[in-house]
């Protein structure tokens, strides 16, 4: 274990609603620490620059790829996406549990240096219900859209490697949410999250 915090890695394929569903967890457990990522594609007009995501030059985010500062980086449709690692190594040492949305390979990345990290693979109801979502959303071409989905058939492949796999109903993402909050609560009871000092000190109570 690399601290005493828990990891949350939610993935899945772009159009499966990650960003609001993250968002609304976080507004339901205010304690959730999330990792910001840094990306060197253009903010689309309701972002903001360190919260959504760190805006960086191709330039600036290449030299922190060779200063080693990310955890994992990856390249997505022609853009650079990266973790960076201070924050991550930080709040897991000092206890707080985090909430990442990487894509799939660099949710894989981040499980084999955290190999206790939850896995969370995130699809709606319909696998055609992405391309819809893609569309409303208005902030790709359609060159683009079709681009995504295929990258989302690729990512598929690896949802065997996941430790949970949550639906995103069109119109229930309540409940979605609620999901995602009964694993990051049953991850907090895992009998090895405990140590063995606390257990001692329950025994001796
Ligand atoms: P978008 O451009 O739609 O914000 O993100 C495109 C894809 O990049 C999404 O699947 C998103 O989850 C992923 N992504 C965002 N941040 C990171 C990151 O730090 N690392 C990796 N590997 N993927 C990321």
């Amino acid at each position: 274990m690399f601290g005493p915090g828990l990891l949350f890695v939610v993935s899945g394929p772009s159009g499966a609603g990650k960003d609001t569903l993250v968002g609304a967890l976080r507004a339901r457990m205010p304690r959730l620490k999330y990792s910001v990522s840094a990306t060197t594609r253009e903010p689309r007009a309701e972002e903001s620059d360190g919260e959504d995501y760190f805006f960086l030059s191709h330039g600036e985010f290449k030299r922190r790829q060779a200063a080693n500062e990310f955890l994992e980086y990856r390249e997505y449709n022609g853009h650079l996406y990266g973790t960076p690692r201070d924050f991550v190594e930080k709040m897991l040492m000092e206890g707080y549990d985090l909430i990442m949305k990487p894509e799939v390979n660099g949710a894989l990345s981040i499980k084999s240096t955290f190999p206790d990290a939850a896995l969370i693979f995130l699809l709606p109801d319909k696998f055609s219900h992405l391309r819809g979502r893609l569309l409303a959303r208005r902030t790709e071409t359609n060159d683009e859209i079709a681009r995504r989905l295929e990258i989302a058939h690729e990512e598929m492949k690896h949802i065997g490697q996941f430790d949970y796999l949550l639906i995103n109903e069109d119109r229930r993402s309540d409940e979605a949410v609620s999901d995602l909050e009964a694993i990051v609560r049953a991850e907090r009871f895992r009998i090895h999250r405990w140590g063995e000092d606390s257990i001692r000190k329950l025994e001796h109570s």
